[in-house]
């Protein structure tokens, strides 16, 4: 089979290796594709702390596909079943899957290509946000995951404010559901339309979706008293400075919406199906970027400039 492997830091090929034998409670999945994440970045940009070559397929976690192959003691699951999965080498035409960590994929998203982790992680920090009719929701940072956060928020019947520097993001976030757009771009300016938006309430919900420190900051002021801010958004190139005395003065709850636990990211990507299915939540226009599996390192760097016009990049087998 073919598979992606990074060979080094930007530098991606594609090798020809055995297709794997699924062991015991695995299936052996054909990938239609997979999706390309964010949070390969670090490996494909290279630190200290990875080694290369990787392993061909890795690190795609967002494949989806058909069972090819059953192993011993799989049940509920049969040769030619279309599934979404939770595995570790997924930019390859073949990928191992535990059987618990797939999602079966009803026929009415026959035609639709699913990368299961990241709608399963949106909906994760969906649940998190507890979002409620009526509310005031702010989401600052409108990239693949702030798009899909939007749309649930709005058919929560909450009204949502989208916040991004980007021009065809916030278009993005109107076709998804936001009620209002603002431009990211000065701090005191951002805050005073949110201000006169909520009539100085300012918004139950916040999550920050962008990873960076100066959304993280404005995030807390935007938050009401007893509000919640949920932090969705990658942090993990450094320290944060954050005011705490604004966050305790509001008494606000703060939540760290990321999950470890890959019992619990399945868990997000079933409901995802499921509300895909019922026409709650439809990534597919926000699929802006699909390349042939032989231009990993393109769609990474696609991942990583984020050119006018990109949400989010498949790979397909
Ligand atoms: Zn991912």
């Amino acid at each position: 089979m073919q598979a992606c492997v990074i060979a080094s830091p930007q530098q991606a090929t594609l090798q020809t290796v055995d297709i794997p034998e699924p062991g015991p409670g695995q299936v052996l999945l054909r990938l239609e594709g997979s999706g390309v994440c964010a949070s390969s970045l670090p490996l494909w940009e290279g630190r200290d702390w990875f080694q290369y070559p990787q392993q061909p397929g890795a690190p795609g976690h967002e494949g989806w596909g058909r069972v090819e192959a059953v192993g011993a003691g799989v049940s509920g699951l049969a040769r030619g079943d279309r599934v979404a999965a939770l595995t570790y080498r997924a930019h390859a035409e073949y990928d191992l899957a535990e059987a618990s960590a797939t999602v079966r994929l009803p026929e009415a998203l026959a035609s639709a290509a699913v990368p299961g982790e990241p709608l399963g992680c949106a909906v994760n920090i969906f649940r998190r946000s507890q979002i409620e009719r009526g509310q005031t929701v702010a989401i600052v940072g409108i990239g693949f995951l702030g798009a899909l956060l939007t749309q649930m928020a709005a058919h929560a019947g909450a009204r949502v404010i989208a916040l991004s520097r980007r021009g065809f993001s916030l278009d993005f976030a109107r076709a998804c559901g936001a009620a209002h757009t603002i431009a990211l771009d000065d701090h005191w300016k951002v805050i005073e339309q949110v201000k006169q938006l909520t009539e100085g309430r300012w918004c139950e919900r916040v999550i920050e979706a962008t990873g960076l420190q100066w959304p993280l900051q404005l995030a807390g002021e935007l938050t009401a008293e007893r509000g919640r801010l949920v932090i969705a958004g990658y942090h993990q190139d450094g320290m944060r400075e954050v005011n705490v005395q604004l966050w305790n003065w509001r008494g606000i709850d703060v939540i760290n919406a990321h999950e470890r636990d890959p019992r619990m990211y399945v868990d997000g990507m079933r409901t995802a199906v499921d509300w895909m299915s019922q026409g709650i939540i439809d990534p597919e226009p926000l699929y802006t970027h699909r390349l042939p599996l032989d231009r990993l390192g393109e769609a990474l760097e696609l991942t990583r400039n984020r050119p006018d016009g990109f949400m989010k990049a498949l790979v397909t087998a």
